[in-house]
């Protein structure tokens, strides 16, 4: 064979520049599942089965028309690794070049280029540009600088003009006069709750997913998570089908509730689309403009469709360029020196606390949590618990069906958990149990009372939270978006000071308990 296309797992793209002069006659493709990719952290079945079901069925696409491709997998091939499976087909088909589109992944990317050296043979590795995303690395990198403080917020501006994205006047102006309608977006449900969810679609499983359900059962046994409720697109076709399900029925009401939670909603009014795009099945150009294209036909809210553009055109374009950025500090990063271990309920969702409980158990059965629950339960937890930063984006890695590194990294250690100091976030993103309260009914069923932070019936995020402010009072008293929380921490007497101390050091002595 002249070359080899090596197609990764989130790399499931037709018009993929791994495919540019593609001849059937002189190349192949290759894909290769692996144990690693599903044991290097502990992934969820979920997650596993989705990527593994994806993969099969871009297989059998190409292969319908009538290109090679050699499709590795874990049932019969067996690879360990990636790597194991690169080099078991280079010395098959002792190809002169190996093309790929530049991994997601930098652990990937090494591993790969180590293979291709360590194979003796002389081949060249090309990197192709992902030119899925709207912001090419160069591009970003330019617009980075150097600076010390990165803002999303102008990044966003300049992709709203240079895609011409909900603008006006010759593309000068933002639609409505303002680029950003967040603080319409942060409504709770009130006591009486939501009315009338949304229900999201349902994808039936094929051979191919009910193979791989039954596979991943066996193979990752004793891994985290259920497959009961395996439901999400796994082709291009299903692909565009959930997009327009958000489009229609759920895009409308986006922003009003986006960041309100409420025990047994699920989803909510989210898109339930990240999976396919990280997959690569939709490209984002075209979820941006089915959302401008049914705000300008149906007259919909502007707040609504603002917020879900700016989350794909603006946050999601702007981690990637993060990631590749900072990386490979982004990975070690630990600003507040947090060495507590991640307790072992966030596998569980076996904890007292009702936020945190709901949150779990609904990230196990579904691999999804939408934005809020993961910065401001699982993640705000990392922080006021001070767990080690790498041990929750482990987790994050593992349980979610959307997580590849290049997004979750940024957005837990650089958004959640505060790891890189605020590069791109002006503050921690810390809040007692009244936000909770505020934005869910989760304390309506807590063993904790969310107003208590001394006593037997402490709200570990209340008390936690104002430990946090306790111990990091100077640097906070000086930042002009925190200076108001420390006012109220200086409100307390010393008395209380110390006992805040006190209760505090108790939990975080034996965070398992709570
Ligand atoms: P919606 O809330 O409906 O948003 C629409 C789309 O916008 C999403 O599909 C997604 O593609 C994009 N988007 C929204 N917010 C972000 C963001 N902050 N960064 C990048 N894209 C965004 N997203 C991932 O895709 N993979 C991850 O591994 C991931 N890990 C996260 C970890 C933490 C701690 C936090 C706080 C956020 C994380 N996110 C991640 C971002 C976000 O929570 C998810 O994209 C979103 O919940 C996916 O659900 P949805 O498709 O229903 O999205
Ligand atoms: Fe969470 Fe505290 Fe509310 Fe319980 S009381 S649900 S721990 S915020």
């Amino acid at each position: 064979r002249r070359n080899i296309l090596l197609i990764l797992g989130d790399q499931l793209d037709h018009d993929s520049a791994a495919f540019d002069g593609f001849d059937p006659a002189l190349d192949s493709v290759l894909m290769v599942e692996s144990f690693e990719e599903s044991t290097h952290v502990w992934s969820h079945k979920v997650r596993s089965a989705l990527f593994l079901s994806a993969m099969r069925h871009f297989a059998e696409s190409l292969k319908s028309r009538g290109w090679p491709v050699e499709y590795r997998s874990l049932d019969v091939e067996g690879d360990k690794t990636l790597g194991q499976g690169l080099q078991q087909a280079i010395d098959k088909h002792q190809p002169q070049r190996i093309i790929g589109v530049e991994p997601g992944d930098l652990r990937v990317r090494a591993q790969i280029e180590q293979t291709v050296k360590d194979s003796g043979a002389k081949i060249t590795l090309e990197w192709r540009e992902d030119r899925h995303f709207l912001c090419s690395l160069p591009h970003f990198n330019q617009w980075a600088g150097q600076s010390a403080s990165l803002r999303m917020e102008f990044f966003y501006r300049r992709m709203r003009k240079q895609y011409r994205v909900l603008m006006e006047d010759c593309g000068e102006k933002p639609l409505g006069g303002k680029f950003n309608f967040d603080a319409e977006n942060r409504k709770g449900f009130g006591r009486k709750g939501p009315q009338q969810l949304p229900v999201p679609l349902v994808f039936e499983s094929d051979s191919i997913t009910q193979d791989v359900l039954a596979l991943v059962e066996e193979k990752f046994t004793k891994h985290p998570g259920d497959l009961a409720r395996f439901n999400w697109p796994v082709t291009r076709e299903q692909a565009l089908t959930a997009l327009d399900d958000f489009i229609a029925h759920r895009l409308p009401l986006f922003g009003l509730h986006q960041d309100a939670m409420w025990t047994g909603m699920d989803f909510g009014w989210h898109a339930l689309l990240s999976s396919s795009l990280n997959l690569k099945l939709l490209n984002p150009l075209e979820v941006v403009m089915a959302a401008q294209n049914a705000y300008r036909e149906r007259d919909l809210d502007l707040a609504s469709v603002e917020g879900f553009i700016r989350q794909v055109l603006g946050w999601r374009e702007f981690m990637r360029g993060v990631y590749f950025l900072d990386m490979p500090e982004l990975k070690k990063a630990n600003h507040f020196g947090h060495t507590n271990a991640l307790p072992k309920w966030y596998w569980t969702g076996e904890t007292k606390m009702n936020c945190m409980r709901q949150s779990l158990k609904q990230t196990l059965a579904n691999g999804y949590s939408h934005h809020i629950q993961r910065l401001m339960i699982t993640g705000m937890f990392g922080v006021t618990a001070q767990i080690e930063p790498q041990q929750l984006c482990d987790w994050y890695l593992a349980v979610y069906v959307d997580a590849v590194e290049w997004v979750e990294l940024p957005n837990t250690a650089g958004m959640a958990l505060f790891a890189n100091g605020g590069r791109f976030t002006s503050k921690p993103y810390v809040a007692s149990g009244a936000y909770v309260k505020r934005m869910s009914n989760y304390c309506d069923g807590c063993a904790y009372s969310p107003e208590a932070r001394l006593g037997p019936d402490a709200c570990p995020i209340t008390t936690l939270y104002w430990n946090f402010l306790d111990r990091h009072e100077e640097d906070m008293s000086s930042n002009p978006r925190t200076a108001l929380m420390i006012k109220n921490l200086q409100r307390m007497t010393d008395q209380d000071r110390l006992a805040l101390r006190k209760q505090a050091a108790e939990m975080l002595s034996d965070l398992d308990v709570l």
